[in-house]
């Protein structure tokens, strides 16, 4: 059985009992187990801050962007071997696994270009100088410096290679070293990714170090001049927040959680138009993309009254053709869901959504999976519902069920309504709106807004060019208010802020200019 060992301290470390397994979820085959029991924690992280930490700080930005592009380069030429394992590990399609090892190295690159563009700089300066004393001699300013400690990056099991590599690339950036934890079910990818960075010789000793398997006493460790980055559940989310070093120790904590992400169809698109092309594609794509198991999939789709029998037409027609069963037959458009509990989890929250809804297709995720022994494998099939009453269908606003599933939702087509609607999500990370009317546009936008850490406007003219609300761009913020976390990551610049202190300096004008110079 393949052992799957921590890289920390600057050594492979197994650990000694209590060992995890990583299941195919196709076929429920155990491929590898992990053990975080005995690594000294503590030791890593003092490693991590003393020589990673230091050795960062030494680099200029350009230096740090130098070794992100490095990174990313090392991850594309394995990308093969990695979908691989995605798609063994992950349960992923070679599209699910492209899309999570791909949208990893372009955002290692994109962070490498935005430390090539800061150049030999180690001191950000935010916003402009401003003169606080009786002549312009006396001046303040913003700067922003790496924090003296470590960062702590605890991922979800779906985007192994992504999660990394985004958390990483910022903060490394910053100049933070990192200590990385991937969902111990699918760490094969990033257990991979680690080897081959180290086997390459990329970065200074202790700037990054993995974690494959249990947190243990990993957190308890933190303090004030440390960062938590944390990306999963809300219930574990709730945990993370309570923690001694979070609420006594003020660590730096960024929550990326749970998201009723909405899809909002104008009054004014019509059947036919590119716009209506390119919501019944995003919407068809985020139910079945990643079997659904993507955090900013669309869950709710409100559509006008009078336009839903065309939509629930539109939608039912490309769902029912989507092949499900073992990922890697080339037929098969969409997997299976990555863990048992996953299956588990995702069935009793189908059940509740059916107490307020009705099935337009897909029942209750009945599949027979191609490819796949009788009764093997976490398997369920695309599903659409229906709730004719959309305010009533609480379960649908609160409840997040992360796989294959989006339920329609009527309403007038007034800008207002939706909005109001779409909030009762809690906050979410991203909304999107199709419409070619600006006016109608703008009100959604300004609806939608409090509530979201993106909103996406889907229309005729930028149809041929979008990936999709679903999709995550380095140059653009993710995260939401509420419900999802309260975070904020990425973003270019924004996202490396999580990672430095701000500090306001004062004094001369000619002391303030050689700082930044
Ligand atoms: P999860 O069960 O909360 O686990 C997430 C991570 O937290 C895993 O690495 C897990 O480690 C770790 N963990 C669990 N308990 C911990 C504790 N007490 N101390 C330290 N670490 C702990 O979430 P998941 O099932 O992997 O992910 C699914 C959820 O993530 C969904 O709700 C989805 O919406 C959300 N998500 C959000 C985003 C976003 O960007 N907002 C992205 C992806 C997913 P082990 O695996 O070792 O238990």
């Amino acid at each position: 059985m393949k052992q799957l060992a921590s890289y920390v301290s600057g050594a492979w470390v197994e650990g000694t009992g209590g060992a995890r397994p990583l299941v195919n979820p196709s076929t429920e085959e155990v491929i590898a187990e992990t053990s975080t029991d005995g690594v000294d924690f503590a030791g890593a992280l003092e490693f991590a801050r003393e020589r990673g930490g230091q050795a960062l700080r030494a680099l200029t930005f350009a230096e740090r962007g130098a070794l992100l592009a490095r990174m990313a380069d090392v991850m594309h030429g394995a990308r093969e071997e990695l979908i691989a394992l995605a798609i063994e590990n992950g349960g992923n399609t070679r599209g699910d696994a492209k899309f999570d090892i791909d949208g990893a190295s372009a955002t290692l690159s994109a962070y490498a270009a935005i430390g090539e563009e800061l150049g030999a700089t180690q001191v950000l300066l935010d916003g402009d100088p401003v003169q606080v004393g009786r002549t312009a001699r006396y001046e303040g300013m913003h700067i922003r410096v790496p924090r003296r400690g470590v960062a702590v990056h605890i991922n979800a099991f779906n985007f192994p290679a992504w999660g990394l590599g985004e958390k990483a690339a910022t903060a490394l950036l910053a100049g933070m070293p990192v200590v990385t934890k991937p969902a111990t079910a699918t760490a094969l990818v990033a257990h991979r990714l680690m080897q081959l960075w180290v086997e390459a010789d990329i970065l200074p000793a202790g700037a990054l170090s993995l974690v494959t398997g249990g947190a243990g006493d990993l957190l308890s460790h933190l303090g004030g001049q440390d960062v938590l980055a944390f990306t999963g559940s809300s219930d574990t989310a709730k945990t993370l927040r309570a923690l001694e070093c979070v609420t006594a120790r003020s660590v730096h904590v960024n929550i990326e959680a749970d998201s009723l992400n909405a899809a909002v169809l104008g009054a004014d698109v019509s059947p036919g138009s590119e716009a209506w092309q390119l919501f019944v594609a995003d919407v068809t794509r985020d139910i079945t993309q990643k079997a659904g198991q993507k955090c900013t999939a669309i869950r709710r789709v409100l559509v006008p009254a009078e336009r839903l029998d065309e939509v629930a037409e539109a939608l039912s027609e490309r769902l029912t053709g989507t092949v499900v069963g073992d990922p890697s037959d080339k037929s098969v458009r969409m997997g299976p869901l990555s863990t048992a509990d996953q299956l588990r989890d995702v069935r009793a929250g189908v059940a509740r959504l059916a107490e307020q809804t009705e099935a337009v297709c897909g029942g209750l995720g009945e599949v027979s999976a191609v490819g796949v022994a009788d009764g093997r494998g976490f398997f369920v099939g695309p599903m659409l519902r229906l709730a004719r009453d959309a305010r009533a269908a609480t379960a649908v606003h609160e409840h997040e069920v992360f796989g294959p599933v989006a339920t329609l939702l009527p309403y007038s087509g007034d800008a207002d309504e939706a909005a109001e609607l779409v909030a009762l999500g809690g906050g979410g990370l991203v909304a999107s709106a199709y419409s070619n009317d600006r006016a109608l546009a703008r009100a959604l936008v300004l609806g939608l807004a409090p509530f979201h850490g993106r909103v996406y406007l889907g229309s005729d003219k930028m149809a041929a060019q979008s990936m999709g609300p679903g999709t995550v761009l380095a140059s653009l913020l993710h995260g939401g208010p509420g419900r999802a976390g309260g975070g904020e990551e990425l973003g270019g610049l924004r996202g490396m802020g999580l990672y430095q202190q701000r500090t306001a300096v004062q004094g001369d004008k000619g002391l303030l200019k050689a700082l930044i110079g």
